[in-house]
């Protein structure tokens, strides 16, 4: 699934997606409860707002710094 040499921002763009997921899963319904977990405050939807709010400010800083300075060489690269 995921390859083990990914950049901050690969990471980041998965851990976003992943929290978009659950947080569409963990979504108040109509009475105002977690679908999943029927409770009024979801601790997993408020996890993945965090981890939402925090990946996407990496991911920005990262960007705004562009591509940072020289590329480290990968120790696991075959020629
Ligand atoms: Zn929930």
């Amino acid at each position: 699934m995921t390859g083990p040499f990914l950049s901050l921002t690969q990471v980041c763009n998965r851990l976003i997606l992943t929290a978009r997921r659950v947080l569409r899963d963990h979504r108040p319904g109509s009475d105002g409860r977690c679908l999943v977990c029927r409770t009024w405050t979801c601790a997993v939807a408020t996890i993945a707002r965090d981890v939402l709010r925090i990946a996407e400010e990496v991911r920005r800083r990262n960007t705004a710094t562009g591509p940072a300075g020289p590329e480290r060489d990968d120790p696991q690269r075959t020629r």
